[in-house]
């Protein structure tokens, strides 16, 4: 990615932090409860794609409860994958991507461990992991910010919309260089924090439509938000 003018980063850098600290204010300061496994966090967030978070948990859990490891699953049809994670909704599509990532992961490495991300360099381990058939930036990004607790900032819809009115995104930005944008951004040991509590902002004030711009905290720094005030 071409890097931005120095006043223009160092601008974005400040608006970032203003807008960490307001929503650390506003929403506290998670703490980080995913799994410690990298391949659990892999097929979690495989599942978490477009469903809810209690429907992707569930079938996750139902995954596990049905196969007793991954190994198993790698060997078991696409079919019986799919009766295991109904309820995480899109099952035929998600069970044949987790079963070609599972296979892979063991063509690749000899294993299914990926714990070997923890110590790999960033632009490695991202590599690795979107390079597998059906894993996109966002997915590599949760994979290694959660478990792996990297320096990397996933973006989902709400906070694609969040950035992109406060002026930290342009318009057009295709997924893999937002994140490389946004990652750049952030002060240091804030990725986690950020990520979460810009999702919380956007399911409580700053909704797709009629965003609740009078209660919101970021509003001195949001000319997009001002027109609706
Ligand atoms: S001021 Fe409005 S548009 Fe801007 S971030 Fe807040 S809720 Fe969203």
């Amino acid at each position: 990615m071409k890097p931005l003018p120095p006043d223009e980063l160092a601008e974005k850098k400040r608006l970032v932090k203003f807008i960490t600290q307001n929503l650390e204010a506003t929403y506290g300061i998670p703490s980080n409860t995913s799994f410690d496994d990298p391949l659990d966090e892999l097929i979690g967030t495989i599942l978490s794609q477009s469903t809810t978070n209690i429907n992707s948990h569930r079938a996750f859990a139902s995954l596990k409860k049905r196969f007793p490891d991954w190994e198993s699953v790698r060997q078991a049809r696409p079919e019986s994958i799919a009766t295991a994670i109904q309820s995480g909704g899109l099952a035929n599509v998600k069970s044949v991507v987790i079963k070609n990532v599972l296979n892979e992961i063991l063509e690749r490495r000899g294993n299914l461990d990926l714990s070997f991300l923890k110590t790999l360099p960033i632009d490695e381990a991202r590599s690795f992991l979107t390079s597998l058939k059906g894993v996109g930036p966002k997915t590599a990004a949760c994979v290694l910010l959660f478990s792996c607790q990297k320096p990397l900032f996933p973006m989902d819809t709400h906070i694609f919309r969040i950035t992109r009115r406060l002026g930290l995104l342009p318009e057009k930005i295709n997924d893999q260089l937002a994140h490389e944008l946004m990652e750049t951004l952030i002060p240091p040991r804030k990725h986690y924090s950020l990520h979460i509590n810009l999702i919380a902002h956007g399911r409580k004030i700053c909704h797709p439509h009629s965003p609740k711009c009078e209660q919101c905290s970021l509003i001195e720094q949001c000319d997009y938000g001002k027109g609706f005030v």
